[in-house]
Parts: structure tokens; C-alpha cells; sequence
């Protein structure tokens, strides 16, 4: 276990999330007794305050390469000049539309499932995320579950609540246990998502205690975002098999990213690596546009070029879908495996480009 240059943090501070939280990195002094910052690093970091959020956890650090600005998991968390440019393409506003309540936290967009923000901090902000961007004063701070659940129990087509970002794991127990007990209380919520990131960033955070509330309001489904194999650490994968042992199904979500996972070897690892620790690779995400992220964006036929690539490689249990997020729902991408086809037949293509006919299906039917 790397523990902080500080010979005050003792194991037991380590292991504890709350003491993670308690002393995440938010300026680059602070980060300099982790890694050597680079000058553009330190005047990205100081750029940022009053536009962009930062902050890291003393845990996420420690995996930092100190010396290499091009680490995966730095350029991950620290942000550069290029956060500061405006692109042509970049778009402003993300939300999407449907009908918001409670401040914009609680979102229903498609007709069978519903968004909810239990709380807007983040473990670590993310550097190609729009969600690093400071909220306005104006958001709300507390969500009204009163205006929330009535909605749900007047919308019983809405059956899969989605608790997204912020993370939701920040909460307390209690505050957890309390927010998924009321969503249970609506019969017509079957199932639970949770889209968090702690398994990479704050592996503590899945305790016993967290565990068992978990398990208790199944079915509930852990989906972790996970970019590159270096954050499946130890204590990720400790993590993960507490969950999975309590029958927790895990997922993962990948967000495609230039110079950090790009390349068939690397996703190939990852989606390898988290299969081994019974985590199904479900997504790998063409990132959104946002404000100041063009340097992470690939092409989508790159993305395409990648996915092909990996159908060869990989059991299709490790092979996500690839999605283009569009701020308005997520959208699958494929590569064009059907050549041609007309009434009779179809022709396909498999992942070594071989070509195949398939026959159409004829009905004929008899009285
Ligand atoms: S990607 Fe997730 S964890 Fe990272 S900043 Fe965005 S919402 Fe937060």
C-alpha cells in the first residue's frame, strides 16, 4: 500500500474513505508531494480555480507516475492548457431534454427510466467531463423527494431509476440506505443503477456496511467507470470481489480517450482484466464535445476501427458496446457488418473481413 509522503497518514487513515475524502488534493502544492508537475501542469491547475473543479484523492496519487506527464491516470485528473481552448465543436449545454425536476437532479428523458443526482460532488473531476465545470449558485442543494416520488407514482411506465453523477457513494450510509429505500417504496420501480467510479478512484469507499445496503435493495446494478488497466489496483480488485460476492452484478463503463486508451492492446488488457473479476465490460462511450475537451476526443471511425479490432481478440463477454453520447441519450455505433441484402439474403462480413450469405427468413404460412 503507497502511503501519502506524510509520515502522519497511518494505515489505518489510509484504508479509511472518509479520511480520502476528507484530505483530497485540490491545489498543486499539494499534488507536488506526489508528482513532479510540469510547468503547464501547475499553470493549468491554478487556470482552473473559479471555472473548473479539482480535486483528487491522496489514493488516485499514489498511482500517478511521478515523472511522466503523459501517465494515464495523471492526465486523467490533472488538467492541461488545451482545457482553456475553445473548439468549434465543442457544445455548451449538455442537459438533455425531457421533464426535470428538483433543480435539474432528477431527469426523465427516456419513457421506462429516470436520471437521479442524489448529490452533486464528484470523488475526483474528471478532466474531459462537463460535470467539472462550476455549478452555478442558483443549482439546488437538496433534492424534493416529496415532488420526486410523486411523479414516479404517476409515471409507473418509469421502472429503472439510474443514480448517476455526481457520485453517489459520497453519501453517508444512512443518507444511502434512506434515498434507495424510498425509491423501493414506489411499486413500479423494479430495478436500481448505480454509476459511480469508487472502485477506481476510492476503492475504501465499498465497505462491509455499504455492501449490505447494497445487497439489501436488489435488484441493484454497481456500474463502475473504469479507463485504463493501471486503476485496477489491489484494493480495485478487493473491492470488486466484495461486491460481486454479495451477488451485486458489476459492469463497467468505458469513456474512449486519445493518448490514454486508444489502442486495441490497452482496451484489450482492460476489458481482459475486468472480465477476470466478474465485471462486464457494457459501454465504451464516444465522449460528448464538452467545453474544453477536445484534446481527449478520437474520431468516431477510429472508435469503429478499435471495436472491429477487438471482435478478433477478445470473447464477446469482454466486448463492450460502443455508444456516442449525445447529450441526448446514448446511441450504439457498429461497424458495417451487413455488405448488402435484399429479400433473399443478406451479405455479412465477420471480423477477419471473410464474406458470408446468409438467407433471409421466408414466410409462408398455411391455413
Ligand atoms: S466522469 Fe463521472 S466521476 Fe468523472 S467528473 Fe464526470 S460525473 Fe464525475
Amino acid at each position: 500500500m503507497p502511503l501519502a509522503s506524510s509520515t502522519l497518514t497511518s494505515v489505518t487513515q489510509w484504508e479509511d474513505w472518509q479520511w480520502q475524502v476528507d484530505n483530497r488534493i485540490t491545489n498543486a502544492s499539494e499534488l507536488e508531494k506526489w508528482v513532479t508537475l510540469t510547468v503547464e501542469e501547475k499553470r493549468a491547475i491554478h487556470f482552473s480555480q473559479g471555472k473548473f473543479l479539482f480535486s483528487l484523492t491522496p489514493y488516485w496519487a499514489s498511482l500517478m507516475d511521478p515523472t511522466d506527464f503523459m501517465c494515464p491516470i495523471r492526465r486523467q485528473a490533472i488538467p492541461l492548457d488545451e482545457e482553456f481552448r475553445t473548439s468549434l465543436q465543442e457544445v455548451q449545454d449538455w442537459s438533455s431534454e425531457g421533464v426535470r425536476l428538483s433543480g435539474g437532479r432528477f431527469t426523465h428523458f427516456y419513457p421506462d427510466r429516470a436520471v437521479l443526482s442524489l448529490q452533486d460532488q464528484c470523488i475526483l473531476y474528471c478532466r474531459f467531463c462537463p460535470q467539472r465545470k462550476v455549478l452555478s449558485k442558483d443549482r439546488q442543494s437538496s433534492l424534493e423527494w416529496e415532488e420526486i416520488i410523486h411523479y414516479l407514482k404517476d409515471h409507473p411506465q418509469i421502472n429503472e431509476i439510474i443514480l448517476s453523477g455526481g457520485e453517489p457513494l459520497l453519501l453517508k450510509e444512512e443518507e444511502l440506505e434512506e434515498a434507495l429505500s424510498q425509491l423501493k417504496s414506489v411499486p413500479s420501480i423494479k430495478t436500481l443503477r448505480i454509476e459511480s467510479r469508487a472502485l477506481s478512484f476510492l476503492p475504501q469507499r465499498i465497505t462491509p456496511h455499504l455492501t449490505k445496503i447494497l445487497r439489501e435493495h436488489q435488484p441493484l446494478y454497481f456500474v463502475n467507470h473504469v479507463n485504463h488497466p493501471r486503476e485496477i489496483t489491489t484494493e480495485f480488485s478487493n473491492a470488486a470481489a466484495q461486491l460481486g460476492d454479495s451477488g451485486i452484478p458489476l459492469l463497467a463503463n468505458t469513456v474512449l480517450l486519445r493518448e490514454i486508451n486508444d489502442k486495441p492492446p490497452i482496451l484489450a488488457e482492460l476489458f481482459s482484466q475486468l472480465i477476470k473479476l466478474r465485471i462486464r465490460p457494457y459501454r465504451l462511450i464516444q465522449m460528448l464535445p464538452a467545453q474544453g475537451t477536445e484534446h481527449f476526443r478520437t474520431t468516431v471511425s477510429g472508435g469503429l476501427r478499435l471495436i472491429e479490432n477487438l471482435r478478433g481478440r477478445l470473447t464477446g463477454l469482454a466486448l463492450p458496446e460502443y455508444v456516442v453520447d449525445t447529450g441526448g441519450g446514448k446511441v450504439p455505433l457498429r461497424y458495417d457488418s451487413i455488405l448488402s441484402r435484399n429479400k433473399k439474403r443478406l451479405l455479412l462480413k465477420n471480423y477477419e473481413g471473410k464474406v458470408f450469405v446468409y438467407p433471409e427468413k421466408v414466410f409462408t404460412f398455411s391455413y
